[in-house]
This record gives C-alpha cells, structure tokens and sequence, in this order.
C-alpha cells in the first residue's frame, strides 16, 4: 500500500486514463466504446478506493461516497449497453436514466465535503453553495425545468427524468462554481478535483442547454465525463489528498464576491428578458418570488456572518493592541485608558513599579529565566489587589497598579503591600530571584488627568531609583528637584565645553612623620553664573546623563599628566601614586579599561602609579563594571574601595573583587572623639591587616584623631588636618581651596 505513497502512481493512471477518454470519444458507440468507458470507471473507482486506503485520510469516506457514484454510473452504462446493444431498444426512460440520476448525490455530497474546509468556516461554504443553486434554479426552472414539466408530449416519468436531470445540473452548479472561483493556492489533489469539475459541469451544461451541440458530439461530452473521472481517481492517488482544501476559509474573495453579486443579479435579468420578450404570462411568478426571497435571505445571512467576524476580529485586535503577550496583563495603553476612567470617577492611586536588578538577571541567566520572572511578579501583583483595580505591564522591567476609589490612606497600605511582596524572592525555574523593585507613588486627586499622574508616579520612581530607596511618594518638591538636575546637566555639558572644570589635588599622607606619599584626585567645578559647585551636588547629575564618562576621562587625563610632572620635577619628594575616582558609568563603559590604558600611555605614567576608586557600590551595579575593574587590576593598576562601609558593605566583596586599599569613611573616623571609643575604624583596620590590604583613613580633621588611627595601627591617612584639596600641594604658597 506505501507504494502509492512513494511512487507517482497517479501521474501514470492519469496519462493512461486521459489517453483511454481520448480513444473513447474517437470510437463509434459499441461494445469497444463500452469496454473502454467501463475501464476507465471501474478502475477510477478501484483506485480512488486504493488511493483513500493509502494515504488513510479523515476524509477517507468521502471518497468511498464519490467512489460509489462513479460505481453507480458505470452500472448505468452498462445497463443502458445491455438495452442498447443487446435488446436493441433503449426506452426513455429507462433503469439506466434512474442508475445515473441516483449517482448525482453522492457525487455532489462527496465533492462538496472534500473541497471544503470543517469547522465553522462550513457554513458559509454552504451558503455560498445555496446563493449560486438558488440562483441557477430560478433561471433553469424558467427557461428549462418548468417547459419540461408542463410538456404534455411527454410521459410523466420522461418529465420527470428530465427535469431531474436538469435539477442535478443545478446541484452540480452549486457545489463546484465555488471550487472553481476560490483564491488561494492549491494542492495538486484540488487541482486535478478543480479540472475534473470543470469538465464535469462543462458536459452537464452542453447536455442541459446545448441540445443541437450535444446531439452532434454526445460522444465527446460522454468522454468529457470519463476524462473527469480519470482526474477524480488522479485526485484520490496524490499523497496531498488528505488535505484538498483551500486554506482560504471562507474569507471574502473578489471571485466570491462577483458571483455572489451575479447571483443575486440573475433574478432581475430573468424579468428582464421575460418582460422584454413579452413572455411575463409564461413567467412563473410564484417560484421566482419565492426564489428571490431565499436569495436575499441567503445573503443577508452570508453577510450577518461577515459582519459578525469582523466584529470578533476587531474585537481580538483590540484586545491584543490593549494585552501584554508575556504576562497577559493590561499593557500601557490600556492602563492610561482605564486610569483616566478612574480618574474621573474620583479618587485613585497609582504605583510605578521598576526592576532595578531585572537587566542582569537577562544577562546572567538568559531571557526565558528573565520571562518567567515577569510572569511570577505579575502573578504576585496580581494577588496583592482587590477586584477592580488595575496591574499592567508598562515596559521591559515595569510594572504598574492603579488602585481605583481609595481613601486617603489606601494609597500607602497598598504601597506597604506591594512592596512587602516584592521583598522576597521570586520563583523562575529552579531560580530563586530578589528582585529590587523600586516604586514611585502618586495620588490623583480629582484636579489632575490620567497622563498627569502616570507621569507624577513616574518621577516618584525615578526618585527612588536615584535615592536608592523602595518607595518614594510623589510631591511637587521631586518635580523641582528634577527640573533643577536637568538645568544642571545642561550647564554641565557647556562648562565641559568651556573649560570650567579643574582638578584639585588632597594629600595622603604616612601617619607616622606625615610625609606625602600620594595625591587623590578630586573635580572642581567653578560656574561663571552659579558660582564653585560641590560634586556632591554636580557628580550624581553627571552620572545620570553620562557626561562623567567625558568629565572622568579628563579628570583622569589631566591628574596622571600633573602626575607625571611631579615626578620630573619632584625628585624623591614626588608622590608614589595618584588617586582618581571613578564611577560606575564609567566602568560599564565598553573599553574603559583600554581608555585608562591609553591615557597612561600618553602621559607615561606607569600602571602601577595610579589608584583607581571605586565604590561598593559601582561594583554591586552588575558583572560589567567587576569585569572592567578585573582587567584594571591585571594591567597592573591598583584598586580602592572608596568610602568603605557605607554602601552596600558586603565583606564578600573583598573577597571576590581585587583591591589594594581599603578607604574607611570619614563617618567612622567622626566618631574619634575623646574619651570614646571608635568601634569601626577599630574593626576595619583588623579586617585591613587580616586581608592585606592598605587602609587609608579619610575625613581626619583633628591632630587627635590622626593620633588615635595611629595608634590603632594605621598607616596612611587624608583630611583637611593634613591639607585640603587644592591645584598643588608641594607648593607651599598655594591658596586653600
Ligand atoms: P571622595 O572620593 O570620598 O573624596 C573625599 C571627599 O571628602 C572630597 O570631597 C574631599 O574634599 C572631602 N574631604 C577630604 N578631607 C576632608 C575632611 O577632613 N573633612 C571634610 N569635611 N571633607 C573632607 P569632594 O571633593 O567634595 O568630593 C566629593 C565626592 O565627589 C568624592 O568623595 C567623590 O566621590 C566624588 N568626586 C570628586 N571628584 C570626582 C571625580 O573626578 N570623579 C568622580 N567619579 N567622582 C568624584
Ligand atoms: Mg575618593
Ligand atoms: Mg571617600
């Protein structure tokens, strides 16, 4: 049997089976004529039979119906041989007119389910069906089946035979115009079914209307059929039968849409021609009435169904243009629609929720753990709100919840809510991920609009995101404090280009005979309008809008080219090194490492002269920044932990990231006082030594306290007791900055 499959059986029956209607319609009608139409139907049924069996397909009974058809036809030929060549005297009608007609159903049923698609897409398929019958009915019932029935030189069962004959025409009409008209591509198997039904319903219109042209070539319309069957047995041979159906639906194709119209076209063209013709008398008026009527139903029908899937389809878009595909949340757009709904109707709360930690999550652990995440903080947001309220995803790593008609205090409970779930970790895959949600709040009370208060919940977050904090509640104070920030960036940028910026230099000093052994370098920002401006205040502004990586460059640049002066003109009084801060754009900077490479370079200075800080928390920002610090290290320049213990203070840090020197606060060395104890400075030169690595004690202003570090057992120390930041401190004259 998988030799139908594997070998191109249906090429071969269908040249033989072509070649055999060929040498049929070139016969005279006799017992060869009828040996050569019974091969061809017998072995179109055989095959059809043997081709269903093989490629096995749902459809596998249809076939078996179409098969039985062609079966009943070849009967009736046989029948009407045995009346015709062996009695010699066919009457009309006869068996075989009755064999033939009962054909007709199971051919038209079998056609019809094999070319059409299941499902829900059928009933349009047989409404299409019925606007064409219906259509073609009333014209033949006028001009062809009416005239039969009322011929009264007939015998009642002659009209009938030949009325139905006629009607079978219309069946055949009705089911394969369609195949013939639809769009899309085909599969070879519905191409030989389409051949085979245009030849079909060609015959059936030539034995139907043409009565002079099939009197002179009824053998050529008989060998048309075989020719048909030939192709149908070809159809049930290809391996793509189990599929014959266009992929198209029932969508609304310009062919259908020609048809449908004609269709509906036909019934006013009849009382045309009917009344032109003066034949209104004979123009059954009833049937056409009636017919016109099922047509217009049909129609309307055809049409409410259209109507109703554009309706389904605009209604799917719609929800696909509002949804977030990952989570299924409401996306933002949909949020701002419904925040405005609820803005109007009183008063609301909306969160803004980012993910500070989500981007190396992606990064480390690849996006489907990235997504899976999401999908579990949307399911936990989800829990945390009552019905009615709103949790969408805005973005990549951000969430929102529109509380809808809260009281004053609702806005912070569910805030405490949101952010006490979203302390503990995440479940994505075997991973258990924390994830630092950050969350900007804002109320909107009656004056604002819906864009207004996403945009307040919005700074609130980026508020918190700047801060460090969790949560940050939106007031007019933030929206000054950014406006400020961004008058600062813009007069940063300028005064980069202007040349405002110098470097002053503090010493570092050996606790023990307060020699310099280094210099750290710190920017100075001198603003023509604003006046000197503390990085403090200028440092943050920079790193937010990345202008640090340019102004850290040059600062960079210009204290290892003083460096090296110092050296030449210093003699052994020059500094073993200088210090540079460097923040955490800058490290995640791609190429960092070869820019500090270069700079040293070009001011031949040696690796091992500069200091790099950097701080805990630079380092926590993500791999980037440990990897460039990594590289730093192994070029041979050396690594600080600035302002050691107020960041994030993780001991395990010391551990997994190369550093040199411990830098301790000036908040810890503030608790110097007299007659008290300094616990941290005290614990943290132990965990210095323990470690190896350098301490330097910032912020000392007192001789005491220089004292007591000493005393403790540091080594190295910097304050404004020893001098503070100015242009060069190995010139004695030099004012104090
Ligand atoms: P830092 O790196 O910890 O620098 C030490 C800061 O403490 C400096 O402030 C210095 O003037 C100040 N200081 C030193 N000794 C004393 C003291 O005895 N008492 C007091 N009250 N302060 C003292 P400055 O220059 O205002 O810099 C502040 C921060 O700005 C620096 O802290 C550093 O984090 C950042 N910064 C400064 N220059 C740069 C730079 O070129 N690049 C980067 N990325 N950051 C810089
Ligand atoms: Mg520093
Ligand atoms: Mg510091």
């Amino acid at each position: 049997m998988t030799d139908f499959r594997l070998r191109p059986w249906w090429r071969v029956w269908l040249a033989s089976g072509i070649a055999a209607a060929v040498v049929f319609t070139l016969l005279p009608y006799g017992w060869l004529s009828v040996a050569v139409s019974t091969a061809i139907s017998v072995g179109s049924c055989a095959l059809m039979i043997a081709g269903a069996r093989a490629h096995g397909p749902a459809s596998r009974n249809m076939w078996y119906l179409f098969a039985g058809g062609i079966a009943l036809w070849a009967v009736g030929d046989l029948v009407y041989a045995w009346f015709a060549l062996i009695q010699q005297s066919v009457s009309y009608p006869s068996l075989a007119d009755a064999l033939y007609l009962s054909a007709y159903p199971l051919l038209t049923v079998a056609l019809f389910r094999l070319t059409r698609e299941r499902g829900a897409a059928r009933s349009g398929n047989v409404i299409d069906s019925a606007i064409i019958g219906v259509a073609v009915g009333i014209v033949y019932w006028t001009f062809l089946i009416e005239p039969v029935m009322t011929d009264r030189s007939m015998s009642p069962a002659a009209r009938l035979v030949a009325a139905g004959n006629l009607t079978v025409g219309v069946l055949l009409c009705a089911v394969i115009a369609p195949i013939l008209l639809r769009r899309g591509s085909r599969t070879a198997s519905l191409w030989l079914l389409t051949a085979g039904s245009a030849i079909t319903l060609l015959c059936n219109v030539v034995y139907a209307l043409l009565p002079t042209v099939f009197a002179e070539g009824s053998q050529l319309v008989f060998g048309g059929y075989l020719m048909a069957y030939a192709l149908f047995a070809a159809a049930a041979l290809h391996p793509s039968m189990s599929r014959p159906v266009l992929a198209d639906g029932d969508s609304l194709g310009r062919g259908r849409l020609v048809v449908l119209t004609a269709s509906m076209l036909l019934v006013p063209a009849i009382l045309l021609v009917q009344g032109e013709n003066d034949g209104g008398g004979r123009l059954s008026w009833g049937a056409v009435a009636l017919g016109s009527m099922a047509l217009f139903v049909l129609v309307a029908t055809r049409m409410s169904g259209y109507i109703a899937r554009v309706d389904s389809q605009a209604r799917q878009l719609r929800e696909l243009a509002m949804c977030d595909d990952l989570t299924g949340l409401p996306n933002r757009r949909d949020l701002e629609r419904r925040a405005a709904t609820a803005v109007g109707e009183g008063t609301c709360h909306l969160v803004m929720i980012d993910l500070a930690g989500f981007k190396h999550i992606n990064d480390r652990l690849g996006r489907a753990v990235g997504d899976q995440a999401l999908v579990a903080v949307a399911g936990r947001l989800r829990e945390c709100v009552r019905e009615g309220d709103v949790v969408a995803r805005m973005g990549a790593d951000e969430f929102a919840v529109l509380v809808c008609d809260t009281l004053p205090g609702d806005g912070d409970a569910v805030s405490a809510r949101l952010t006490e779930m979203l302390r503990h970790p995440v479940h994505a895959g075997e991973h258990e991920l924390l994830l630092n949600a950050r969350l900007g709040v804002a109320e909107a009370t009656g004056d604002i609009g819906a864009t207004e208060l996403v945009r307040r919940a919005d700074t609130a977050r980026y508020a918190a995101k700047a801060s460090g904090g969790q949560l940050v509640n939106y007031s007019a104070e933030l929206d000054e404090r950014a406006e400020a920030a961004e008058r600062l960036g813009a007069d940063l940028r300028h005064s980069l280009d202007d040349g405002d910026f110098r470097v002053v230099y503090q010493p570092i000093v050996e606790l023990r005979d307060a020699r310099v052994a280094a210099v750290e370098a710190l920017v100075r920002w001198e603003h023509p309008v604003r006046g000197p401006v503390s990085p403090a205040a200028f440092i943050p502004v920079a790193e937010d809008n990345g202008l640090i990586v340019e102004l850290g460059e040059w600062v960079m640049r210009t204290a290892c080219r003083q460096f090296a002066t110092w050296g030449r003109e210093l003699g052994d009084r020059a500094p073993q090194y200088v210090s540079v801060n460097v923040s955490a754009r800058q490290l995640n900077e791609p190429g960092f490492p070869d820019v500090v490479a270069g700079i040293l370079a070009d001011a031949g200075v040696h690796p091992n002269a500069l200091l790099v800080e950097v701080t805990e928390t630079a380092l926590f920002a993500g791999r980037t920044a440990v990897e460039a610090v990594e590289t730093l290290h192994r070029s041979g320049i050396r690594i600080a932990l600035d302002d050691f213990g107020t960041g994030h203070s993780s001991l395990g840090l010391l551990r997994t990231v190369p550093v040199d020197v411990l830098k301790v606060d000036k908040s810890f060395v503030d608790e110097i006082t007299p007659g008290r104890r300094a616990v941290i400075v005290d614990a943290l030169i132990h965990v210095s030594n323990g470690l190896g690595l350098r301490a330097v004690a910032e912020g000392v202003e007192t001789a005491d306290q220089a004292a007591y570090l000493r005393e403790l057992g540091y080594e190295y120390a910097q304050g404004y007791h020893f001098g503070r930041p100015v242009p060069n401190p190995f010139v004695e004259t030099t004012a104090r900055v």
